[in-house]
């Protein structure tokens, strides 16, 4: 029997690295259990700072502001992969981080990520690491095209991928890269795309959402529609896949398992294409769509409250607002079951996720 873990109740106080719209969105639902958030975050007027107690503007390597932050709350989360491994040990050392370090490393790299996922006879993409121009040759003989070539670190929407075609010269995608450390995958022609959200407590109590299905645009995440058109089976398969990461990383929390669904005659398979190690974009339509939202069972999570009902209200249909959409404001006011959520950015820029709304029939 594993011991219970530290239960954080009302008046805890919770801090949050990072102060975008998904620490938003935690801190507001910390604050319905009164729980308060401290965010740490090098943004001047960040999204989450209009909803929180208390903002910490600081640098992640000022590890006086980080000392103090973390003296102040009881636990703390972050709302993104990137925290650099140095403010993570620095913040786990004083207070209860999850999820935990391991989970950050691990999702932090493209290459280390797929050889956990592959280290756990899960399926993922072909793939090769590339530190060279050599390498790449080798590689995309070894994996043929198209392949697509991304960078270890950093990447998001997108950013830091260049798909590699038959007979493309090779040099130009290398150059891409400028120098840094890069992955090379196998094209999956896929059918669909799924994420699996779920949360995973200390005692490894593991609850998911209803299967999310993900449409991008210019690799931005533009729809989500639950339930997925995907089969029983598929299903089944894709939540115990998360399951088993969640289970490897000890992991505490709300985390995402991105996947492709391909279908040929013999059926419908699930290859796993990232993990995130937080709440997620494809998860938002849980506020409104959800008995528990995402961001609710996370803080549930993290703080050692029991999980909540994830029963689903509805047939959901989410949509990111990106960039201009964000002028259709008061036209979603007017749709009914549609719910509108604005993040407070005061920049709008071509790309940008801007808020999102939920439509729940
Ligand atoms: P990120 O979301 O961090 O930018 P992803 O690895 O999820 O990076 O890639 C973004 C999108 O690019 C995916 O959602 C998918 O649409 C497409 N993509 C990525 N890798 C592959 C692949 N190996 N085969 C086919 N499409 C891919
Ligand atoms: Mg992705």
């Amino acid at each position: 029997m594993k011991s219970m873990p530290n239960v954080f109740g009302p008046g805890s106080r919770l801090g949050i690295v990072g102060g975008g719209q998904l620490a938003r969105m935690i801190a507001l639902s910390a604050a319905e259990l009164a729980i308060s958030s401290h965010i740490f975050t090098p943004e001047p007027h960040c999204p989450a700072g209009d909803v929180a107690a208390q903002v910490t503007q600081a640098e992640y390597d000022d590890e006086v502001a980080l000392a103090a932050f973390a003296d102040s709350v009881d636990i703390i989360t972050y709302e993104f992969e990137n925290v650099p491994a140095k403010t993570a040990a620095l913040l786990a050392s004083r207070r209860p981080l999850h999820p935990n370090s391991d989970a950050l490393e691990t999702t932090q790299d493209r290459l280390l990520e797929k050889e956990f996922i592959a280290g756990l006879n899960l399926p993922v993409a072909s793939f090769h690491a590339i530190d060279t121009i050599e390498d790449l040759s080798h590689g995309v003989q070894i994996l043929g095209s198209p392949c697509i070539l991304k960078t270890r670190r950093f990447g998001y929407d997108g950013k830091g991928q260049i798909k590699i075609e038959a007979n493309d010269g090779l040099n130009r995608a290398f150059d891409e890269m400028s120098g840094a450390p890069a992955i090379l995958e196998a094209y999956i022609p896929f059918t669909r795309e799924i994420s699996v959200v779920a949360a995973r407590n200390a005692v490894g109590e593991f609850c998911a959402f209803d299967i999310c299905e993900n449409v991008h645009r210019d690799h931005i995440l533009q729809f989500t529609y639950v339930p997925a058109n995907i089969q029983n089976k598929t299903a089944e398969i894709a939540i115990s896949a998360a399951r088993k990461i969640a289970d490897a990383l000890q992991y505490v929390g709300v985390i995402a398992v991105e996947m492709f669904v391909t279908s040929d005659g013999s059926g419908e398979r699930i290859i796993i294409n990232e993990i995130a190690p937080r709440v997620h974009n494809s998860a938002h339509w849980t506020i409104d769509g959800a008995n528990t939202s995402q961001f609710q069972q996370h803080v549930r999570a993290i703080c050692g409250l029991p999980l909540g009902s994830v029963a689903r209200r509805g047939t959901i249909e989410m949509e990111n607002i990106v960039g201009d959409a964000t002028q259709r404001w008061l036209d979603f006011l007017g749709e009914p079951n549609t719910h509108l959520h604005l993040y407070g950015k005061r920049e709008t820029r071509p790309g940008r996720k801007m808020g999102h709304v939920t439509r729940v029939r």
